[in-house]
């Protein structure tokens, strides 16, 4: 890679601490877009996908390299009387991570620090205690008295709200601990692909994608398809790692390298390309892993079905409790993944890329 690593480290810093819940992606694109200016044209779909593309040597193959902006979050969907938010899920959450949560609430005119409230023992009952509460009962204090105070904050209902955490290395500096790797590292992936690419040369048009609602439906992915009108796509997740408690046979361990997800329920991986890739992986000396999914879903699902169906490969970086406030990644995992890709974009002229599909 052309740039270094402590560039790279700074964009996914900085990437995964913006604001971006499903329909609300306006910092993740501000920041593609200042990153991206320059190195490609810039344009974006009606849902708020932003697209970049640069041409190659060829106008085609149409190589679309897709992460998702959107993190899972909520909206407000009601203030109380006594000034405290209800809310609803956007994307999926599991209860058990939420209580005691700082939140932020993304409003007008800012952003409005709160708190998910949980009850203190001290008044539970022991029948209570062993109970996963709902989401809908749930609420957010943002330490105002009345619903007239909470609206003088700027909280106005259909406010989105996210996660509010911070970039950490662990101990191990390799291992990076922050919210939204899921999908930030997909999108941070994806910038540093075009950036590579700003002064390499490729044998096609690529098309950088960071798609919009991905977390409820995968649905920038179906607009951003139709103005991308890709031969290729290649979707790039923070993808669940499953190497914890529970797991006999994990198919994303921190630190093993690359995902290759196959399939989940959504989308098959295009068998050639899959192929290929585990041909250049072997090449760079990159240690990849295969995955069939029992679950879950990307982008791929709408990627592939475009027009006439588009041969589609999903890579990912094992990031650990991914739909949570924290996540984990593995540095060589992320910078494996970046060479990976970037080797791939190489490869993919037009001869490779009507190999995928030759079924005649
Ligand atoms: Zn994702």
């Amino acid at each position: 890679m052309s740039r270094n690593e402590q560039e790279m480290k700074d964009l996914l810093r900085a990437l995964t601490l913006c604001a971006g819940a499903p329909g609300a992606e306006d910092e993740v694109r501000a920041l593609i877009r200042e990153n991206l200016e320059g190195v490609g044209e810039l344009s974006y779909d009606g849902l708020g996908s932003i697209l970049c593309e640069r041409s190659g040597g060829a106008d085609s193959p149409r190589v679309l390299i897709d992460g998702h902006m959107d993190e899972v979050g909520f909206m407000v969907q009601s203030i109380t009387k006594e000034g405290l938010v209800n809310f609803v899920p956007l994307g999926g959450w599991w209860a058990h991570v939420l209580l005691s949560q700082r939140v932020d609430i993304i409003t007008s005119d800012g952003k409005v620090p709160g708190v998910i409230g949980s009850t203190p023992p001290h008044f539970l009952s022991a029948k209570k205690r062993e109970q996963l509460l709902e989401l809908e009962d749930m609420y957010i204090d943002i330490g105002a008295t009345s619903d007239e105070a909470a609206a003088g904050m700027g909280i106005q209902i259909g406010d989105t709200i996210v996660p509010h955490a911070e970039f950490t290395e662990l101990k191990d500096p390799d291992i990076l601990s922050s919210k939204a790797f899921d999908n930030r590292a997909g999108i941070a992936l994806m910038v540093e692909t075009l950036l590579e690419f700003s002064s390499r040369e490729h044998p096609n048009t690529i098309i950088g994608v960071g798609a919009a609602q991905e977390e409820i439906g995968c649905r920038g992915a179906v607009t951003a398809s139709e103005k991308a009108s890709p031969d290729v796509g290649i979707v790039l997740e923070g993808t669940p790692a499953d190497d914890i408690p529970g797991f006999t046979e994990p198919q994303a361990i921190l630190g093993k390298g690359p995902q290759i997800r196959f399939y989940d329920p959504t989308a098959i991986s295009n068998r050639r390309l899959a192929e290929l890739v585990a041909e250049i992986a072997s090449e760079a000396e990159i240690e990849i892993q295969m995955a069939v999914r029992r679950s879950g879903g990307t982008d791929a699902k709408s990627i592939h079905l475009h027009r006439g169906g588009v041969p589609t490969v999903v890579i990912g970086v094992p990031a650990r409790y991914i739909h949570s406030h924290v996540s984990l990644i593995h540095w060589q995992d992320y910078l494996n993944t970046a060479r990976l890709v970037c080797e791939l974009v190489a490869r993919l002229d037009s001869a490779a890329v009507e190999n995928l599909t030759d079924f005649g």
